[in-house]
């Protein structure tokens, strides 16, 4: 019933403004992090093409906003199946972007497409209110109606699901988009507009600028400032969010942040340790540890310390196969890019100075050019970079700790919020720490948690606003209260 691509196929490198594949004067490479070989040059956007697209999105939504969620509905149901149809492709397309290992691809690819699935379904759940009245001659109601243009900003992790994630639940809503790609990652998103066309999308109601790094603080500051745009959503680095923030200011828009975190994994010794290995390494290492909910301290009691070290250890040399990330059974491809290990390197180097010890790896890989081996440190302690900043690579880091109430005290010891996971098999702890952790989302003997049923963000400086679930629809949506005489 749908067409199916090759990968190649998906190497859209124009804009995609109204509709339409648009060249622009300049454009940019993007490279593949594996082979460090250049999969293309696509359209550098500027700020002048962005306040194009927003004059188109704000067209877009005159009319956009008056269809019925059914009629935006049978869209995005479309537009989920044909990313399935295409899974293979679009995973490629990851895999050649980002270096994340295809199987893993395919997973982002299948979550991706249910965000536009579940989307489809939701839109026709966004119910308002008939309230109690206190007044004898006053009827009172609320409904729900689409906030309007909203401008999106994504990473490179995730260059799928960010954007369905966030499209998907404005599109439902009833709103209109002009969104950013990473700049890493532009052809994923490209991909995206292309099946947009055959779900049947109208024009205007999808706008995607790619565009240098150069070019970014200039596109991102038209969006953010524009009194046409009423909501910016953004997932990325927690100083990149608060330059958005301050810019979104003066037009007081909505702003919904996704932004790091320092998730904190606690193995309480009633765990089963096993287990929280198990899921330690999921949580972990996939991805090589870029997503923003991997473990990023390791908290264990000191009873199970020394077991749960010999276990990783061992699931760490068993389970994690590096090499090129397009070969299925490979686990562990190249970061993101140089930079990416240097971050590394420096948090390693300042670890071990500190007294960290290198149980496994500590070095560069075989994965390409900026490929970096799984490493586990432990002797761990507050003082270090890996437990202050967000490592987004593959350094476990492990702190031994001695009682409940002193890990709580170090796992909020942070301004950061997003994501906590803790292993404990004593109920009434159960309830005890996940009610006290500061966080959005709390893993409990869990180390995988996100689906789009679920309401996804951060407390303290990991964001605002939530993303997937109804909550997630509503972020793009404004209550309108209305009040009847009789
Ligand atoms: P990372 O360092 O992981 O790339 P960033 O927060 O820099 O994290 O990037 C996330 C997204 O934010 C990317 O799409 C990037 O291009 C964009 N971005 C970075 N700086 C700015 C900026 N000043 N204004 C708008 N967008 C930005």
């Amino acid at each position: 019933r749908y067409t199916s691509y090759k990968m190649e196929s998906f190497l859209c490198n124009q804009a995609f403004i109204n509709g339409k594949f648009q060249s622009v004067s300049e454009t940019f490479p993007v490279l593949n992090p594996f082979t460090d070989k250049k999969l293309g040059d696509v359209a550098n956007c500027t700020a002048s093409d962005a306040v194009q697209a927003i004059e188109v999105a704000a067209e877009a939504f005159k009319t956009w906003k008056k269809t019925t969620p059914k009629e935006r509905a049978t869209v995005l149901r479309k537009w989920s199946e044909l990313m399935i149809k295409n899974k293979q492709a679009l995973a490629e397309l990851i895999t050649a972007e980002n270096g994340k290992p295809v199987a893993e691809s395919i997973g982002e690819i299948n979550y991706a497409a249910y965000f536009f699935e579940w989307c489809a379904e939701e839109a026709k759940r966004t119910y308002g209110k008939t309230i109690p009245t206190p007044f004898p001659n006053k009827r009172l109601m609320s409904i729900k109606q689409p906030i309007g243009v909203t401008g999106m900003i994504t990473p490179w992790n995730f260059p799928s699901a960010m954007i369905t994630r966030k499209a998907g639940a404005a599109i439902a809503a009833g709103c209109t988009v002009v969104l950013k790609p990473s700049e890493d990652t532009p052809y994923s998103a490209l991909a995206l507009a292309k099946l947009s066309l055959e779900a049947g999308l109208p024009p205007g109601v999808l706008n995607i600028l790619p565009c240098s790094r150069e070019n970014t603080p200039a596109v991102g500051q038209v969006i953010c400032e524009s009194p046409k745009v009423a909501a910016i959503s953004f997932t990325g680095s927690t100083a990149t969010g608060k330059i958005l923030l301050k810019q979104s200011a003066n037009t007081v828009k909505k702003v919904l942040l996704e932004l790091g975190g320092l998730a904190p994994f606690i193995v309480f010794e009633s765990a089963d340790v096993e287990n929280a290995v198990k899921h330690a390494m999921a949580c972990k290492f996939r991805y090589m540890g870029q997503t923003c909910v991997c473990a990023n301290r390791i908290f264990v009691q000191e009873s199970v310390h020394d077991e749960f070290v010999s276990k990783f250890v061992a699931a760490m040399k068993k389970e994690l196969k590096m090499g090129d990330p397009m070969v299925n059974g490979n686990t562990f491809g190249p970061l993101i890019n140089e930079k990416a290990v240097l971050k590394v390197e420096d948090q390693l180097a300042d670890a071990v100075k500190l007294g960290a010890k290198i149980e496994v790896g500590g070095k560069r890989g075989q994965a390409g050019k900026s490929s970096f081996e799984p490493t586990l440190l432990t002797n761990v302690t507050s003082e270090m970079k890996c437990f202050n900043f967000e490592t987004f690579g593959p350094i476990a880091s492990i702190r031994k700790f001695k009682t409940e109430e002193e890990v709580l005290a170090l796992a909020n010891d942070t301004r950061s919020g997003l994501a906590g996971y803790f292993f404990s098999n004593d109920v009434s702890q159960c309830f005890r720490v996940a009610e006290e952790i500061e966080v959005g989302m709390i893993g409990i003997n869990e180390g995988i948690f996100s689906t789009a049923e679920a309401p996804f963000g951060g407390v303290k400086e990991s964001g605002l606003g939530r993303e997937g679930s109804s909550d997630g629809l509503d972020e793009f949506m404004e209550i309108k209260y209305m009040c009847w005489a009789v």
